[in-house]
């Protein structure tokens, strides 16, 4: 499907099919659902090399880091499989009858968490394994019992056509309803008559602040309103504390020039914007950095239209007023991203809100400020974050204790030490933030809890026994953890409703 071919019928056929597959897919155990998400793994690590080398083409990503992002692609499968068999995340609760309560009986009531229908899932360019076709939001609603239409991402079409050849098959494989995955390409209108169709239950998106937040526009327009889940920019300001900078600074100097140019910078977790106090301890800080900065090639980006969008964005940044570029020695070729690092105080900042906009690429805003106040200031005034990170020692961190508090208000992960690049999957993960980082920050884009994103709750009242669904009959025969009249428990109950 292409925007000159996406007639409102071709919209309406695929979801009819969606909503068609979704009736029979939500019905499937959670077994045979398992059992599909570890199909399409397999499927996927079949593909081989020519999976990688398609998308190292398409994206100029290299290598190493595609075939990492593979693997966490169907580790992603393969952790939502075993959430699935486990059972407990449906967080059923049982509050059983009191019929002999005055002045009036308590019914049986019974609740558990139920999908909500079709999710479209747009694919990220930056991830074109890990957030896209079979990415995280495509795994996290499938398990969750959603149909999902993947609207591909034009800048990795063939890579994204080949992991859903690699999904047909394990639809085929587990006799699966054909269209509980559809995959369509097409530009903004197809996108924009997707989210508008009634059947559309809810929108997973990443990429930039104007497309997410164009999507929140046309959700906003249907006569039924959804929840879009739009990950969107991120500066993620890291503090660099005093005593750390007078002890640490060599081996700082290498890890943060290794994070802002990971990738040529092109992750959302990207470290965009530092913080610290003015000292001599800060400007060796700043040349330590710069001689790291300088050892990295310049290299294309994902796209022509991320590249523009750098160039345009960082030269805008750098002749602001103020803003002193410290790395003067590179030359970037044709298409080519040149890593920089630039300087400014904290008065002129805080003065000057285009100093606060996400360059997405291997940039990054030394912020100079005169004492703690302002640096307080300063990291307030960016708007909600992905992460923040403080950087310090055991007596840094004593004497700032007061900065935590900040930090979570700011971010939905606070890191001490480390990078904000690479983020872990698991649990305890919070891959979101408040606003404009994502338009949600009660959900996790990344790991199990992804998965809230695509339910909602349902109660069912005084239900006769064989209506109910099986995590919430009397015999909970998968011993899964439930909320029993206020007390955790695996066990079956005997209860009369
Ligand atoms: P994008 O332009 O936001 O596009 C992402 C997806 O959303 C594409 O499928 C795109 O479809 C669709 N889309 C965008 N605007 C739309 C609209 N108005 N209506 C309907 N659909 C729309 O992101 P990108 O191409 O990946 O990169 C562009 C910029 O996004 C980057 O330069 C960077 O600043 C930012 N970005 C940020 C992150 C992050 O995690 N913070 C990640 C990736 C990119 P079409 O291609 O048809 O427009």
């Amino acid at each position: 499907m292409n925007d000159t071919s996406s007639t409102m019928q071709e919209i309406n056929t695929v979801m009819e099919a969606a909503d068609a597959a979704f009736q029979l897919y939500r019905k499937i155990r959670p077994e045979r659902k398992a059992l599909f998400l570890e199909s399409i793994a397999n499927e996927i690590e079949a593909l081989g090399d020519a999976l990688v080398l398609k998308a190292s083409e398409e994206t100029n990503l290299p290598l190493p880091r595609l075939m990492g992002e593979k693997a966490r692609t169907t580790m992603q499968l393969r952790m939502f499989a075993a959430m699935l068999r486990e059972g407990s995340w449906v967080e059923a609760s049982i509050d059983t009858a009191v019929p002999e309560r005055t002045p009036l009986p308590k019914p049986d009531l019974r609740k558990m968490l139920i999908p909500l229908g079709p999710v479209i899932v747009f694919g990220a360019s930056n991830f074109p394994f890990a957030y896209s076709t079979a990415g995280g939001d495509t795994a996290s609603a499938l398990a969750a019992g959603c149909s999902i239409i993947v609207k591909a991402h034009p800048a990795h079409s063939e890579t994204s056509g080949m992991v859903y050849g690699a999904i047909k098959k394990a639809i085929a494989q587990c006799g699966m309803p054909e269209a509980v995955v559809q995959h369509v390409h097409g530009g903004n209108e197809t996108g924009k008559a997707l989210i508008q169709h009634p059947s559309t239950a809810a929108v997973g998106f990443t990429g930039s602040t104007s497309g997410g937040m164009a999507l929140v526009s046309y959700a906003q327009e249907r006569k039924v309103p959804i929840p879009v889940f739009s990950e969107m920019g991120s500066v993620n300001p890291v503090i660099f504390l005093p005593d750390t900078l007078v002890k640490n600074n060599a081996a700082l100097a290498v890890s943060f020039a290794g994070s802002v140019t990971l990738s040529m910078g092109q992750f959302c977790t990207n470290p965009g914007l530092m913080m610290s106090i003015e000292s001599d301890a800060l400007d060796k800080f700043l040349l330590l950095l710069d001689e790291e900065i300088v050892k990295v090639k310049p290299a294309r980006m994902l796209h022509a239209g991320i590249h523009k969008a750098y160039k345009e964005k960082m030269e805008l940044a750098l002749k602001q007023p103020g803003v002193q570029h410290t790395n003067t020695s590179l030359v970037a070729g044709e298409g080519e991203a040149l890593p920089n690092i630039a300087q400014v105080t904290g008065k002129v900042f805080l003065e000057n809100p285009v100093l606060h906009e996400e360059v997405f690429g291997p940039y990054s805003l030394m912020v100079k400020c005169a004492d703690l106040e302002e640096l307080i200031s300063a990291w307030k005034a960016v708007s909600g974050q992905l992460t923040t990170t403080l950087v310090g020692t055991d007596k840094d961190f004593e004497e700032h204790a007061a900065l935590v508090d900040i930090a979570e208000q700011i971010a939905g992960r606070v890191l001490f030490n480390g990078v904000p690049t690479g983020v872990e999957v698991c649990p305890s993960m919070v891959h979101g933030g408040p606003f404009p980082a994502t338009t949600d920050s009660r959900f996790t884009a990344v790991g199990i809890n992804g998965v809230k994103r695509w339910v909602r709750p349902v109660c069912f009242q005084t239900a006769p026994m064989h209506l109910l669904p099986e995590e919430l009959k009397n015999a909970n025969e998968r011993k899964i953890l439930r909320l029993v009249n206020n007390e955790w428990s695996r066990e079956s109950i005997e209860a009369k409703i």
